[in-house]
């Protein structure tokens, strides 16, 4: 089935709370991820339209009166009522997210249309409830008053995944704190910001507050190295990361960064296997928005005694997943993001094939659809875990099932990777999996299941990122301390 939708093309950007002609004739055309087909375009932000938008946030930094120095409770109050115009959007967003970057549409609805209201309302009532300021006895005589104050303009790049979520992830933490934005989508998904600006101007959320510069990688280092910006917060692969943390660094500016993932799903020795009753928490922890998520437990640890129960019970379920236009309700399995994206897919399982690891379902094009960017779910089986597709991030539906021996072994595996963002334990005794989850060295993990949880630290260790978002430090790293000795 292939859905149509309207197109969307718009000629300005928003900077500085107006939609303003942007200073290059630049343009970028996004192509459904289904069909191939354009359906939309913005301009491409310059570096002086960065200059511009930079500038509008510093404004409406430094304004004596404005956003920065509301009470905390004010700018909760404009939160709210920015929830509110996302959730009137939502499904005009979740459309269009699901057309540009390929995620079935009744996870796009949930995600990329629900998700980032209740974040934004979560950091509402999280400004609402904060101490901003704690006084206590100087320990020489007099008082200290800790003042927690906004950490000034926000430079925030975005990936092209959950490009609404993983902005909320940024924006409503930053705005809650008192903090101003530059946000830079990705190239493969801006539209869906052009109906997030609608919302942010329809709430009455103050000029410059939030600006928004489309562009790709260029422009987002040129937003990194900005004089005007006090942080940057980074949701993308390592090798981006890595540079970005080298500019910062060289800069001493803060940054947070929310990198890539290899994670596990460690199936343990009692793991229920019934596909009809762990399917669904199976999905959201392994193949979520067609493995284009970055905590997803893609590296299978399966026991050698229950070794080809596991491998039978991924050939079926990769065997079960409808995969179709990504704005059917009934797909579950949608194309990647881009052709560059589906190339890379391909090429990682050109390597698993060829580094000997056994295909046991996949691996190619699905035969019904003759356009959109589709690879098959597949799954890899006899998989070593120092092969590149156990090793690096694939992005794609592909999984590798590698077997152990012991749970030692298994915990041993599961920490033999460069990343530490996600993970999952599967396991009868919920107990039991919980001393196996703290074993290991990751930034968040489930049992049997995986939920990020807004109101609870997000992040990795190693190779996966520096800094947490999400829950009350997700706000702290938007503040800065300051103590006044009285
Ligand atoms: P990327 O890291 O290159 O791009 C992510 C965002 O960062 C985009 O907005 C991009 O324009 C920007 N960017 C890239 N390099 C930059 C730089 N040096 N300075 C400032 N901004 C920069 O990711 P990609 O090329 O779109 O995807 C490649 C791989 O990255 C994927 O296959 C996947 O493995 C991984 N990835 C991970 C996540 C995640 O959520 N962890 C998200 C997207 C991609």
């Amino acid at each position: 089935m292939t859905q149509t939708m309207e197109q969307l093309h718009v000629d300005t950007l928003f900077i500085g709370g107006e939609n303003v002609v942007p200073q290059s004739s630049a343009r970028i055309e996004v192509r459904s991820a289904s069909t191939e087909e354009v359906i939309g375009s913005v301009p491409e932000a310059s570096e002086a339209d960065v200059d511009a938008a930079v500038a509008a946030a510093r404004r409406a930094f430094d304004d004596p009166n404005g956003w920065s120095q509301w009470e905390p409770a004010r700018r909760a109050d404009a939160l709210d009522r920015l929830a509110d115009e996302l959730e009137r959007r939502a499904e005009r967003i979740a459309q269009l997210v699901s057309a540009q970057n390929g995620m079935p549409i009744a996870i796009a609805v949930q995600l990329e249309g629900g998700f980032p209201i209740a974040l934004v309302r979560y950091f509402a009532g999280l400004a609402r409830e904060s101490t901003f300021e704690e006084s206590h006895p100087h320990m020489i005589g007099g008082t200290t008053t800790v003042r927690r104050e906004p950490i000034g303009v926000v430079g925030a790049i975005v990936p092209w995944n959950f490009p609404e979520t993983l902005a909320a992830f940024k924006h409503a933490p930053a705005l809650a704190a008192g903090c101003t934005i530059v946000i830079k989508p990705s190239p493969e998904t801006v539209l869906d910001g052009v109906v997030f600006a609608e919302a942010v101007q329809a709430a009455g959320i103050p000029a410059g507050v939030v600006n928004i510069v489309p562009g790709g990688r260029d422009i987002g280092s040129y937003l990194v190295s900005h004089p005007g910006v006090d942080k940057i917060s980074f949701t993308g692969s390592t090798a981006a990361g890595r540079s970005i943390a080298e500019t910062c660094g060289r800069l001493l500016r803060p940054v947070t960064l929310e990198l890539g993932g290899k994670s596990a799903s460690i199936i343990l020795e009692d793991a229920n296997l019934d596909l009809a009753s762990i399917g669904e928490n199976l999905f959201g922890a392994t193949l979520l928005n067609n493995g284009q998520t970055c905590f997803l437990g893609t590296r299978i640890l399966a026991p050698r005694s229950r070794y080809d129960e596991v491998v039978g019970m991924f050939e079926a379920f990769a065997n079960s997943l409808a995969v179709g236009d990504a704005l059917d309700p009934a797909t579950q399995i949608g194309p990647m993001a881009s052709e560059r994206q589906r190339d890379r897919v391909e090429g990682y399982i050109a390597k698993g094939s060829g580094d000997g690891a056994r295909l046991v379902t996949g691996g190619g094009r699905p035969d019904h659809l003759d356009k959109g960017w589709f690879v098959q779910p597949t799954i890899f089986a006899d998989v070593d875990n120092q092969q590149t597709i156990a090793q690096e991030e694939i992005f794609g539906p592909v999984l590798a099932v590698i077997p152990y021996g012991d749970e030692d072994e298994a915990i041993r595996l599961a920490n033999d990777s460069d990343f530490g963002l996600g993970g999952s334990v599967w396991t009868s005794d919920d107990d039991h999996g919980y001393e196996v989850a703290k074993k290991i060295r990751t930034g968040t993990i489930g049992i049997n299941h995986y939920m990020v949880d807004p109101s609870s630290p997000f992040g990795g260790v190693k190779d996966s990122g520096i800094g947490r978002e999400l829950g009350p430090e997700a706000m702290g790293s938007f503040q800065q301390l300051k103590s006044i000795y009285r």
